[in-house]
């Protein structure tokens, strides 16, 4: 008898997802069966399910890519991992390892690569595959629902506050305090840096300053760059984590000389593009680089950091079944932290 599992499906863009039962998938060569055991919900899984994105995602479509589970089988040709291992796993489901992007080290921007709960089937159920070569291994004992939303949240912005490269003692500006947002004020202030915090939401700023912002402005105000630049002299760098193009245009009004807007909001559709000066980017020598996830080595990291309490997600648990509703306040902007589902 096939074995089942509860997951959240969606069938058409902008439709809500369906709780079906589906078989439990057999892990082919290499891959791993995971017992999921919480899911994070990433602003990515609402862009995928609102079809905001070109290429819309592959239909029918389990979204989720902040899991964390554990070993349940291993599929032929595995090794290096046990059943009941903790292990998690991230928007990139795998790379080709062969391009010249994965050789560069840049196996993020792999035009073979495969996403996670976007191309192939995510965590939003009981069961998943991922392909070993891609799984991350977790502390074991780690809180799992702290720990979901590191797999995206926390990765992807510990590479944008990297490749800001701003130092120790300099300022950044983390602009949109939202799931990754938040997390992304810890790592900053983990690798020792000033941030200044901007979000359009005054409940978001509150919990930016309880984790260490020095500086909070509310992005909606006429004169927040002002603020912000009187606050800091300017930022040294910038990542931006909001879902609203002026956004991205306020973080380049707030750098100071030479320094760099890291971009990762991907608002999509009508909001793709900006405005911005090119004689202010060309004489202020300013960078503007787009970040995309992360490597497996900066997944690594950015676990280390959670597993050594540097980190620490701000969760709030749902269960599986009230994923539309967990859906719909995110697309009224009315989530603080992270919501993560308790699959197991
Ligand atoms: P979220 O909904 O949890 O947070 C978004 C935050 O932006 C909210 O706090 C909101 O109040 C704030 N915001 C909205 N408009 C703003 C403005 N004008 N100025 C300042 N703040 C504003 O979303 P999330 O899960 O943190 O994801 C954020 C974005 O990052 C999404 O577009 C998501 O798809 C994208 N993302 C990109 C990558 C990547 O690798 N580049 C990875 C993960 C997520
Ligand atoms: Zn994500
Ligand atoms: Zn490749």
């Amino acid at each position: 008898m096939t074995q089942t599992m509860k997951a959240a499906v969606l069938h058409r863009l902008r439709a809500p997802l369906t709780i079906e039962d589906l078989p439990v998938p057999a892990p082919g060569p290499g891959d791993l069966l995971i017992k999921v055991t919480a899911c994070g919900v990433c602003h990515s899984d609402l862009h995928a399910v609102d079809g905001d994105w070109t290429p819309p995602p592959v239909l029918p479509l389990i979204p989720g890519h902040e899991v964390v589970g554990t070993v349940a089988r291993l599929g032929p040709g595995v090794s290096g991992f046990a059943e009941g291992e903790e292990v998690g796993v991230p928007w990139m489901f795998s790379a080709c390892g062969r391009c010249e992007f994965c050789l560069a080290g840049m196996e993020t921007v792999c035009p073979a690569g495969e996403a996670t709960g976007y191309t192939r089937p995510g965590g939003y159920a009981e069961y998943m595959l991922a392909p070993a070569a891609f799984v991350g291994k977790l502390a074991p004992g780690a809180d799992p629902y702290a720990m979901a939303p590191i797999l995206c949240a926390g990765v992807t912005t510990y590479r944008g506050l990297k490749r800001s490269m701003a130092r120790p003692g300099q300022w950044v500006a983390v602009i949109g305090i939202g799931g990754l947002g938040h997390i992304a004020v810890q790592y900053a202030r983990a690798m020792g840096l000033r941030v200044a915090a901007v979000d359009v939401a005054e409940d978001k700023l509150a919990l930016a300053r309880a984790l260490g912002a020095e500086v909070t402005v509310n992005g909606a105000q006429a004169d927040a760059v002002a603020a912000l630049r009187t606050a800091t002299g300017g930022v040294h760098g910038a990542v931006v984590t909001a879902v609203a193009p002026r956004a991205f245009e306020q973080a380049l009004l707030m750098l100071r000389l030479g320094g760099a807007a890291v971009y990762i909001g991907l608002p999509g559709g009508k909001g793709d593009e900006i405005r911005a000066s090119l004689a202010a980017i060309i004489n202020g020598e300013l960078t503007i680089r787009g970040s995309n996830v992360g490597t497996r080595q900066d997944l690594n990291e950015a676990i280390a950091f959670a597993a050594n309490g540097l980190v620490k997600a701000t969760v709030r648990t749902e269960p599986l079944s009230a994923i539309n509703t967990v859906l719909d306040e995110m697309r009224r902007g009315a989530i603080v932290g992270r919501v993560v589902l308790k699959i197991a």
